[in-house]
């Protein structure tokens, strides 16, 4: 039942009006630091995550995961303190573990809007509109690789109100990445932190010609 689970250590499971609420904490491990890679398992403190699972038998499943914040051993390493990562169960600002993100996300996928909508609510999973298109938004994408020919295009998640940008590489087609807005400072971002896109094809808003302007001066 809770194998997406499986690399934390289960403390408490108990029934809260209907919500089947999980206690879990990380194994205890090593870890590498993120910067240096050295190996710690000095503990600095503890925080707690509460993120939403697949539903069980119908009901909601909600998991508060102990999580360990670790002290990097190297003296002169930059990072004195970091936060375990959980990778498959949580992901950085999720508020689901990544499988129901994922199950959440293939729905609003195959049927946009209230269509998706209900069909999570009647799974028990009781996620708005709104909530499945920002769920879509941040399913986690494959290593983003820079193209050297970048398309860039607006689409509306709502009729007229809220829009995403969709980054293309123009030359295979295939979709780059995602981003929730479609303002000067969202693509300017993403272009600073992907360098290599030597020409950009650019449709819909003007605020795109003004982001490439700003991060990609030498770009076609
Ligand atoms: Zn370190």
């Amino acid at each position: 039942m809770f194998s997406g689970l499986s690399s934390l250590v289960i403390e408490d499971v108990t029934d809260q009006d209907g919500v089947i609420v999980v206690r879990a904490r990380t194994a205890g491990q090593m870890v590498p630091c993120p910067r240096c890679g050295a190996g710690t398992g000095q503990v600095h403190g503890y925080y707690g995550r509460t993120v939403a699972d697949v539903p069980a038998d119908g009901r909601q499943v909600v998991v508060h995961v102990r999580v360990r914040r670790m002290r990097c051993p190297v003296l002169d390493c930059p990072v004195q303190t970091f936060r375990e990562q959980v990778p498959g169960v949580l992901d950085r600002y999720q508020r689901r573990t990544t499988r129901l993100a994922g199950q959440a996300g293939e729905v609003a996928r195959r049927l946009a809007g209230r269509a998706g909508a209900g069909l999570l609510a009647a799974l028990g999973v009781p996620l708005s509109r709104h909530t499945a298109m920002r769920v879509l938004l941040r399913l986690p994408l494959p290593e983003v690789s820079v193209p050297r020919v970048l398309g860039v295009d607006d689409f509306a998640l709502r009729r007229g109100h809220v829009y995403a940008t969709v980054l293309i590489d123009a030359e295979t087609g295939g979709r780059v990445d995602v981003l929730a807005g479609r303002t000067v400072e969202v693509v300017e971002a993403w272009l600073r932190g992907h360098p290599g896109v030597e020409v950009v094809c650019r449709d819909g808003s003007g605020a795109y010609g003004e982001a490439v302007r700003r991060a990609l001066p030498g770009a076609v």
